[in-house]
């Protein structure tokens, strides 16, 4: 079968479409004939080995959704034909934060294609827990691609403890994550603001219901504030933007930060933080039952996983470079014709 591989860390030209064996599920495993996968920033920032996997070759990818064709001992609930959603979470199963599903604090805990091979393969093998039933009508496109940066947004929202009826800022919105975090905060019942440097994605976000949108290389906390202030502000930026996010939250506020796409970083004014009572707030990726639920909002439709760029499998690099340059509206999707 083919699959991408990064033979090197030196970017997107360090990936080669290479023939490998195909796996076989083992026990308590099946395997995947992949339909469509989607692109996450991970997958450029393993190809520049930030962080660098444990071996080379090594295939990344997190998303996928395809149909089972082989299953593994031991394994009862599935058959071949069935039609799957990976979920990119992986972990032991079996230590105190596993059997409470907080897998992220598993100290074997990975994503498919950083710490694992990934789903820019014709095929792969998972765990069943890994293996969730997509949904029918939902097309390959939208259930290989909504997977990590739904999960992700929408853990962002539950640690930042989401009220209906509450304001978001989402600083930076187009990507994958930030457009999740949108879309899921609208789907939970809060209003959502956007800042974006480019105003296509201002317009776009409003189109998809935004009651607004700033420009995030202008002061857009005092914009905010004007406007009652936020009471959760979703920031992947870092230094670029956390000032000004500081500014846009509410006394009380709460930032969810998952990501620092403008650098590691940052000076912080310290009274700002405890005079207005903010929270600072990290989360990376999320649980199987975030999983779950994030995929129950998009199934009923509450909320949207929109891919914005769809490309054959071969042509992964010009896939990346789309993603690179920022200029998505949402998932990018490789389609498989199987
Ligand atoms: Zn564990």
């Amino acid at each position: 079968m083919r699959a991408w591989q990064l033979t090197a860390t030196d970017g997107i030209d360090s990936y080669q479409l290479a023939d490998v064996p195909e796996p076989d599920p083992g026990p308590g495993q099946v395997r995947v004939d992949i339909r469509a996968s989607g692109l996450n920033h991970l997958d450029l920032w393993v190809a520049l080995g930030l962080p660098a996997p444990k071996s080379l070759p090594h295939t990344t990818g997190a998303d996928a959704a395809g149909v089972v064709d082989a299953i593994g001992e031991g394994v009862s609930g599935f058959a071949i034909g069935d039609e799957v959603i990976i979920d990119p979470s992986m972990s032991c199963g079996h230590c105190e934060h596993c059997l409470r599903d907080e897998i992220v604090y598993c100290s074997e805990f990975g994503i498919l294609g950083e710490h694992h091979s990934g789903t820019f393969s014709e095929k792969i093998v998972v765990p069943t827990i890994n293996a969730i039933p997509k949904p029918r009508g939902m097309s390959w496109e939208v259930a290989g691609s909504f997977g990590l940066a739904a999960v992700t947004a929408l853990r962002m929202l539950e640690r930042a403890r989401l009220e209906e009826g509450e304001t978001v800022l989402v600083v930076g919105v187009g990507g994958g994550v930030s457009a999740s975090a949108m879309s899921l905060t609208m789907a939970l019942g809060a209003q959502v603001y956007v800042t974006s440097r480019s105003p296509v994605k201002i317009e776009w976000a409003m189109e998809q219901g935004a009651r607004g949108g700033f420009d995030s290389a202008d002061q857009f906390g005092k914009e905010m504030t004007a406007l009652g202030g936020a009471d959760i502000v979703i920031d992947n930026v870092g230094p670029a933007t956390l000032g000004q996010s500081m500014r846009a939250a509410k006394r009380g506020g709460r930032i969810a930060i998952c990501g620092s796409t403008s650098g590691p970083k940052w000076e912080m004014t310290v009274p700002a933080l405890f005079f207005r009572q903010l929270e600072l707030i990290g989360s990376s990726m999320g649980n199987h039952a975030q999983f779950a639920r994030a995929l129950n909002l998009i199934r009923l439709g509450k909320a949207k996983a929109p891919v914005s760029h769809v490309f054959d499998f071969a042509e992964l690099p010009d896939a990346l470079r789309v993603l690179e340059s920022g200029e998505q509206t949402g998932n990018v999707a490789l389609t498989q014709t199987g």
